[in-house]
């Protein structure tokens, strides 16, 4: 079973929800990794660590082009679906926009002048770590400036095998990063507050999530403030309300201290299983 734990945007809990399921199932004695997809920042290690087994470097292949050999034709450009090259053919100008290339090799097929050969550009790492016998984790970290995280989060999670339960800390939006990381899940748990911000986010989550026909509910988090309209609304769409988690000063102390919630409260040890097992019976039906 994988299930991605996403939300519209940062702060409203992800990590929080992550994390605490990712404890509540090794305590379980499942066999669970967790992967921090959230490339960009990362944050899963504050609340939980272990012996790293292995780091990978992430490297993409960019195209380069001799532009003594280019005959200025515009195949590659043709070819290209991602925009990623500019070729001005009347003015013998050719250029590759580094941010947009996705690495798919299509303009180095095109070209049948050699003009393009490739180098390696290093993009991030991939780090596995064994918590204990039955339960991993992975972090994707993309390095500082690269454009986009997406190829790190697919190169972890392509890291994960020979589980029974993968939990994934999604970035936040709906961008590309988020989508990569949904498109593998069987369930995807959004995380949202009871705050105008929060309900238009997670409307946005939602619309993607029903574009992608994905199943998901929903956590509410810091329940208490703000107001009601997002269980109005949860209740008028049908959505799943999976649990609430009241906006609580003790709560709070107990994140910001980078500690985990159901290791202090044995009453959210029960219900952060139970979460678990509603997620299994809902994946089921
Ligand atoms: S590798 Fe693919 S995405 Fe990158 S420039 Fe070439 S055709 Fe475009
Ligand atoms: S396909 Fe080759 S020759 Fe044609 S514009 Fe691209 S790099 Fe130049």
């Amino acid at each position: 079973m994988k299930i991605a734990i996403a939300s519209g945007k940062g702060g409203t809990g992800k990590t929080f929800v992550s994390t605490n399921l990712f404890a509540v199932a090794e305590k379980e004695a499942l066999n669970v990794t967790l992967v921090d997809c959230d490339a960009e920042e990362p944050n899963v290690n504050e609340f939980l660590d272990g012996k790293t087994t292995s780091t990978e470097i992430i490297n993409q292949h960019l195209p380069v082009i001799d532009k003594e050999a280019c005959v200025y034709c515009g195949k590659c450009r043709d070819w290209c679906n991602y925009n990623a090259i500019i070729c001005l053919s009347e003015n013998k100008q050719i250029y590759l926009i580094e941010d947009l290339c996705h690495d798919c090799g299509a303009c180095l097929a095109a070209c049948q002048y050699h003009a393009i050969t490739e180098i390696e550009k290093r993009l991030g790492t991939v780090t596995i770590k064994a918590y204990s016998n039955q339960a991993r984790i992975v972090e994707a970290r993309s390095d500082i400036g690269v454009y986009s995280p997406v190829s790190v989060i697919k190169a972890a999670l392509d890291k994960v095998q020979d589980t029974d339960l993968i939990l994934m800390d999604s970035p936040p939006g709906i961008s590309c990063p988020f989508i990569a990381t949904v498109v593998p899940a069987d369930f995807i748990v959004l995380v949202t507050e009871p705050t105008p911000f929060g309900l238009n986010d997670l409307k946005l989550s939602v619309e993607t999530l029903e574009q992608l026909e994905k199943p998901f509910g929903v956590v509410v988090n810091r329940t208490g403030l703000g107001d009601e309209r997002v269980y109005d609304w949860l209740e008028e769409k049908q959505i799943p309300l999976l649990m609430k988690i009241p906006f609580d000063k003790n709560i709070a102390r107990i994140y910001s201290q980078s500690r985990l919630l159901v290791r202090e409260d044995p009453s959210y040890a029960t219900r952060f299983l139970d979460l678990l097992k509603t997620i299994e019976g809902l994946c089921k039906k």
